[in-house]
């Protein structure tokens, strides 16, 4: 309705527009008539010169069969005849508006009523336009998965086998309400997706659509915040009317933490429009009869922050948690997103899983996304294995700055770093094993060196940590060896070593002064490891104490480290060499070495 109302505005601009435009060019294309005497137009008719006259009123307009034209004006009460001049003399026309004339009064009447016109019936429809917006406002906005269309199924999702189960059973709930019923099993109300981001838990979702043949209700919490207070709690109330309209049904409220934060906590502002949808949200999970077969699905990645209201049994009582693929599930879960691409035969997933630990089910689909394009760029007709690991340095190092020249000497420093990095990590027990060393810039850094572990570890010990802080300091202690010299390439390794030493003592217990004891609340997300703030709970005196532990703990790993490379000065020498002349040295060259 407001597409045709706008185009019937714009058609009576585009007219009004021609009309004038017309108005103005017309009287210089027809040949203007000559204003002359009556006599004038007599004497032309009786020579015979005159090929047409056309009366309008009192206007004579003859036009000469030279196509020139006189006009002339008669009187009123006389006729042509009078005048002498008869039809057998000269064709006549009568009409009775003299057209050119009439013009200009037609526009000067009709102009104004025009615009004004369309002016207010565009008005208007814009009003009502509103009206209809406004009216629209605290309707959800929930995409709806009808049981037809089907998408994605559990085949899709790799691992996740515990969660999946889960799942299964919930969509049984809502397929064969009886077989439960009869064992005297209520209906879950909420299932809760906990998981870090990536891990799949929208995805999840969508094949629990697939798979129930129910019809599937998605929002995103944050679609329930608006501008205005209350808009939410009308959205939500909506929503779950839409959700039980349509029961047997699953709601699935995505992104959950945007509105399902603990109420008054002040953490990132208290907000009162979010507490009145989360309110909201409990009221109508209370208010689901137990014969109301809606589930009410929601994904979170930081349940820490989540009211504890929401979390009570009645509410979301499953919780279904989601962790990062481990070894096997990374290769199933790159042997999905390989489906559709073609592979060459030299493709090794299971090693592929192996050098990227820790990284989510997101990550892995970018890494086959890059290694398609890295082939496409190339003109190759297969994805080869090459591709795929130039891929996983791009995802998990940033991607290669070749235009980033160092300079000879700045190469030497930063490859004596690396290899550093490298010996140390080689040499000591705790260390993962090197799998790439390269002086090549990549996101900020000059260079990098890459260990993997063998496997996914779960437990660190303190030895462990260590030997990792005294590879972290390897980069500084092999630049103060060799050039007697530091620089500021050491400066995240710093960063890092000494996050690993505070935690050490204030967090998992590892220091023997300080004991098993965790030290200053933080304000930390399970997943993200991102500390938003700390409280310092513990006396000045702990206080310097903790900084002696975390000195200590700096201060022999660094000493372990120096160990290794004086001893093996002449090793990081040729090492060294090489790095500067290839640039990259992967593991089986690196190994060499040690033979
Ligand atoms: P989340 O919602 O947990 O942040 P998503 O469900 O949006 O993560 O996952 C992002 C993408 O990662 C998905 O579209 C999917 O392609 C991929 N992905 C993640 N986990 C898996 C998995 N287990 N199996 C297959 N693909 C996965
Ligand atoms: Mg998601
Ligand atoms: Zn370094």
């Amino acid at each position: 309705m407001n597409k045709i109302s706008r185009n019937v505005f714009y058609i009576i601009v585009i007219v009004i527009i021609a009309l004038v435009g017309w108005s103005l060019i017309s009287p210089s294309i027809n040949n203007q008539p000559q204003q002359t005497g009556i006599s004038q137009i007599i004497e032309q008719v009786n020579a015979n010169n005159v090929s047409q006259i056309s009366v309008a009123d009192n206007q004579i307009t003859a036009t000469l069969k030279n196509n020139q034209k006189l006009q002339a004006y008669k009187e009123t009460s006389a006729s042509l005849k009078d005048y002498g001049i008869t039809p057998d003399k000269v064709n006549i026309s009568v009409s009775n508006s003299a057209a050119n004339s009439a013009w200009p009064t037609i526009f000067s009447v009709l102009l104004p009523i025009l615009v004004i016109g369309g002016f207010l019936f565009f008005m208007l429809r814009q009003a009502q336009g509103g009206n209809a917006k406004a009216m629209n406002f605290g309707q959800s906005k929930a995409r709806l998965f009808e049981p037809g269309d089907k998408k994605t199924t559990f085949a899709d999702v790799a691992g996740m086998e515990e969660s999946k189960q889960e799942l299964y059973e919930v969509v049984e709930f809502l397929k064969s309400p009886t077989k439960f019923k009869n064992l005297g099993a209520e209906i879950p109300k909420g299932v809760l997706l906990i998981g870090p981001p990536g891990t799949g838990k929208t995805l999840l979702a969508r094949a629990v659509a697939g798979e129930a043949g129910v019809p599937f209700f998605s929002i995103s919490a944050s679609e329930f915040v608006e501008m205005f207070v209350g808009v939410g709690a009308a959205r939500v109330r909506d929503l779950f009317a839409k959700a039980k309209r349509n029961a047997p049904a699953i709601l699935f409220i995505d992104e959950m933490d945007a509105i399902g934060r603990q109420r008054g906590t002040g953490l990132g502002g208290s907000h009162d429009e979010r507490e009145q949808t989360l309110n909201q949200i409990l009221v109508e999970m209370d208010g689901f009869e137990t014969e109301t077969r809606v589930i009410v699905m929601a994904a979170t990645n930081r349940p820490d922050v989540l009211d504890p209201a929401l979390l009570r049994p009645g509410r979301f009582d499953r919780r279904v948690m989601i962790d990062q693929p481990d070894l096997t599930e990374r290769e199933a879960i790159l042997k999905i997103h390989s489906r559709n691409k073609p592979m060459n035969s030299d493709v090794d997933f299971a090693k592929i899983a192996r050098q990227t630990a820790g990284l989510s089910g997101a990550d892995l689909k970018n890494i086959m996304n890059e290694a398609a394009i890295l082939s496409a760029r190339e003109n190759l007709k297969t994805i080869h294995q090459a591709k795929i690991s130039a891929a996983i340095e791009k995802v998990m190092l940033g991607p290669e700055r070749k235009s980033r020249i160092l300079s000879a000497k700045e190469k030497e420093i930063s490859a004596y770093h690396e290899v550093g990095h490298a010996l140390v990590g080689k040499l000591l027990p705790g260390c993962d094993p090197i799998h790439k060393i390269s002086v090549i810039s990549r996101g900020m850094a000059l260079g990098f060196t890459w260990s993997l572990p063998e496997e996914d570890k779960h437990l660190y010990s303190r030895a462990k940590f260590k030997d990792e802080i005294s590879q972290l300091l390897g980069g500084w202690v092999a630049e103060k060896l060799i050039y007697n010299e530091v620089t500021t390439g050491a400066q995240s390794d710093l960063k890092r070593a000494t996050k690993i030493a505070r935690d050490m003592v204030m967090v998992y217990g590892m220091s023997d002064k300080i004991g098993p004891i965790v030290l200053g609340e933080r304000e930390e997300t399970v997943f993200l490891g991102r500390e938003i703030g700390e409280h310092k709970n513990y006396s000045n005196e702990k206080a310097s104490q903790i900084d002696e532990e975390i000195f200590k703990i700096i201060h022999e790993s660094q000493k372990k480290a120096e160990e290794v490379l004086i001893k093996n000065k002449t090793l990081l020498k040729k090492i060294t060499e090489t790095l500067i002349k290839k640039e990259t040295i992967e593991s089986p060259e690196f190994e060499k070495f040690f033979k």
